[in-house]
């Protein structure tokens, strides 16, 4: 049987939480499928299970073999190394040193354990970093030169918190040997999740288009131009694979993407829920679209913007009818 190790390090348990959330499968479903169990998680291990120094112990001596460990949380390296809680007697830095290099493979789970995150906004006094990343630079905990027994660099699962299916699809392919280092991108990220944007699939799209913007939460527009909206810009699947039950996004819900999955959350994002503009154009454009390009055809989009769009854009419900509109081609419909 595989075995796991979960730690968390300073982290608000938000990918814990995302992973009791999955339902596609199941986490004990994932775990007989796997053929693995947790040696330690810190709501999921066996009622009889020793305490967690022991295991970490007999983990990093070789004693009891560890195929995958997983970190969640950003690690602190600074001049106390305190995280842990004081429940640890040594820093938890020091462990995850060590079990790294007896594990198999090495997940980041959550974008403070793969870049830093929140942890590591600001002056980051407290030396926090991710294991093998700090923001999007290459080092972290372990450096750029690390690599697991089983040949990959840490795989970093971010996310605020990660998508059950990132995480669960991860821990099962590594376990099944079966994810390669051209699998993961610059950021060792696996490209199955993280090679689309987060726009790909919002519902708000044929709105982005026609650049038919919503200028107040809850409307139905676009919440790029003038809401903050990251999902050009961000490297997740979120609005193909939806969240809760198959049911919801960040767009969906009408909140904008704030980039959670990039090295750069949260600081490069700021000031979220507001779109930062010189002469009227977003400072930040959509990734693979060059500044002229954008302009030219934004301004078009604009000229061509069907009445429909135009009045459902700035409504607050579908189908509910907007104020008129001199041009319009129509009743605003429910499709809009
Ligand atoms: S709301 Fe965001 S994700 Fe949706 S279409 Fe607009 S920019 Fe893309
Ligand atoms: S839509 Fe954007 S902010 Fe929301 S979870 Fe996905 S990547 Fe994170």
């Amino acid at each position: 049987m595989r075995t796991m190790l979960w730690v968390q390090a300073a982290c608000c348990g938000g990918e814990t939480t995302s992973l009791l959330n999955a339902d596609q499968p199941l986490v004990d479903r994932a775990l007989r499928l796997a053929d693995a169990r947790f040696l330690w998680h810190p709501y999921l291990q066996a009622a009889d299970a020793p305490p967690l120094e022991e295991t970490l112990a007999r983990c990093a001596s070789g004693a009891e073999p560890l195929d995958l460990l997983v970190v969640e949380g950003a690690v602190c390296r600074g001049p106390w190394a305190s995280q842990g809680h004081r429940t640890l007697q040594r820093p938890l830095s020091e462990w995850a040193d060590e079990l790294a290099v007896a594990a198999r493979y090495v997940v980041a789970v959550g974008t403070c354990a793969s870049f830093g995150g929140v942890m590591v906004h600001g002056r980051n006094r407290p030396g926090m970093s991710g294991l093998q990343f700090t923001r999007d630079r290459p080092g972290g905990l372990l450096g750029e030169q690390y690599r697991s027994s089983g040949g990959l660099p840490v795989v970093n699962v971010p996310g605020c918190p990660a998508h059950p299916d990132w995480m669960i699809g991860t821990i099962v392919a590594l376990l099944a040997d079966r994810l390669r280092p051209e699998d993961l991108d610059r950021f060792h990220r696996p490209r199955l999740f993280y090679s689309r944007l987060a726009h790909h699939g919002c519902p708000r799209n044929e709105y982005y288009e026609f650049k038919s913007s919503a200028e107040q939460y809850s409307q139905q527009g676009c919440l790029f131009e003038n809401l903050g909206c990251r999902g050009t810009q961000c490297d997740s699947d979120c609005n193909e694979r939806l969240w809760l039950g198959r049911t919801g996004s960040c767009p969906r819900g009408g909140f904008p993407c704030v980039s959670c999955t990039s090295p750069g959350f949260p600081d490069r994002f700021e000031p979220f829920f507001e779109t930062p503009k010189v002469g009227g154009i977003p400072t930040s454009l959509p990734l693979d679209v060059p500044k002229a390009w954008y302009v030219g055809i934004s301004g078009l989009s604009k000229l061509a913007c069907p009445p429909r769009l135009r009045r459902n854009a700035v409504s607050f419900t579908r189908g509910e009818s907007a104020p008129e509109d001199p041009d319009d081609d129509g009743p605003a419909n429910a499709d809009g």
